[in-house]
């Protein structure tokens, strides 16, 4: 197996044992984040015009999928092929990005 192959069977079975919910492209040029009023712990990080989920802060509790109104966050185990990337998009992204306010500028 060579050395990407096995990177990524690590990620997958990391990603297995450590469960965390995913902001996909449907939160670009919205970010209502009323998603973030909900969340107990934090997760949610704040790009310019969508938001990610900290996948080492999320703790899988799901009360921040009801209240998306664009239907942008799954369960990593629910996402749709289409938004496969997205997974390490939140992953990569977060540890750069301020942690969300939940100042919508859609509310504003
Ligand atoms: S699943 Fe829970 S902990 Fe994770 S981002 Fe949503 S509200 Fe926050």
């Amino acid at each position: 197996m060579n050395e990407s192959k096995t990177s990524n069977v690590l990620a997958k079975e990391y990603r297995s044992n450590n469960m965390t919910h995913v902001v996909t492209s449907a939160c670009v040029d919205h970010k209502y984040q009323d998603c973030v009023a909900v969340c107990p712990v934090e997760a949610f990080r704040e790009a310019d015009n969508y938001l990610v989920i900290d996948p080492d802060e999320c703790i899988d509790c799901a009360a921040c999928v009801a209240e998306c109104p664009v239907e942008a966050i799954f369960a990593d185990t629910d996402l749709p092929d289409e938004h496969e990337a997205w997974l390490d998009r939140n992953e990569e992204e977060a540890s750069d990005l301020p942690i969300a306010e939940g100042d919508s500028p859609v509310l504003a």
